[in-house]
């Protein structure tokens, strides 16, 4: 039994998750014409589902995502090209095993921080919680190549943050789940956009590092129904 056969329920899954979650990008205006991507990893495989290359939004159905390998390639069969962003997807999953889903958007708050190169800083308790400190800035890199999924690796690996601002263009988010890294792409247009209101008002003050380690902590052992 192939790779691809063992996991087509799996698979099939995958593709109403990743389809459904592009609605969830534009129901928080994140995105514009076809500017963003979620892509999910099918555990177990060396394979990926992802968002097909410029197709509206509205028009994204399960069937249209693109089975991918783990290079970048869509595998033998799938109709439509995959996502132009689909080789820095690809990258993150071959060196962060424990990454299960990717997000990329241009969403406007978190993408101006990323034209002037600055981080997010983190002075608000959410910032603490979602990202245990700053959102940090990753490298200038040219789309196509292995060069973003170098810049997104680098930057995230050993990093408490799911989020990085890469300069001069947007936003890749990580998550254990594609639904998990959809959160953390909201969360992080929330965060940039709410630093940037209290910078127009004047200087936030600052959290002290004892207090994001321990909300970050509160956050992630204890939030939520479990
Ligand atoms: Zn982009």
């Amino acid at each position: 039994m192939t790779a691809v056969s063992a996991s087509e329920e799996v698979i099939s899954r995958l593709r109403d998750e990743v389809c459904g979650l592009h609605a969830e990008l534009v129901r928080s205006g994140l995105v514009a014409w076809t500017s963003g991507n979620v892509s999910a990893r099918v555990p177990g495989t060396e394979l990926m589902v992802i968002k097909p290359s410029g197709i509206s939004y509205d028009d994204l159905t399960p069937s249209s995502m693109v089975l991918c390998d783990l290079t970048g390639t869509a595998v033998a069969g799938e109709g439509l090209k995959p996502s132009s962003d689909t080789a820095a997807h690809a990258y993150v999953y071959r060196h962060m095993p424990d990454v299960g889903g990717v997000v990329h958007t241009h969403s406007a708050y978190a993408t101006a921080w990323a034209a002037r190169g600055e981080p997010v800083p983190c002075v608000l308790t959410a910032i603490a919680d979602e990202f245990g400190g700053e959102i940090p800035i990753g490298p200038f890199a040219l789309i196509g190549g292995d060069e973003i999924g170098r810049g997104i690796v680098a930057t995230l690996t050993g990093h408490r943050s799911p989020a990085v601002l890469m300069r001069s263009h947007g936003v890749f988010t990580i998550g254990g789940t594609a639904k998990d890294a959809v959160k953390a792409a909201v969360m992080c247009e929330d965060a940039a956009r709410t630093v940037h209101l209290a910078r127009s008002l004047g200087a936030p003050e600052s959290l002290a590092q004892d207090q994001i380690d321990a909300l970050h902590r509160r956050y992630k052992d204890h939030y939520g129904q479990r």
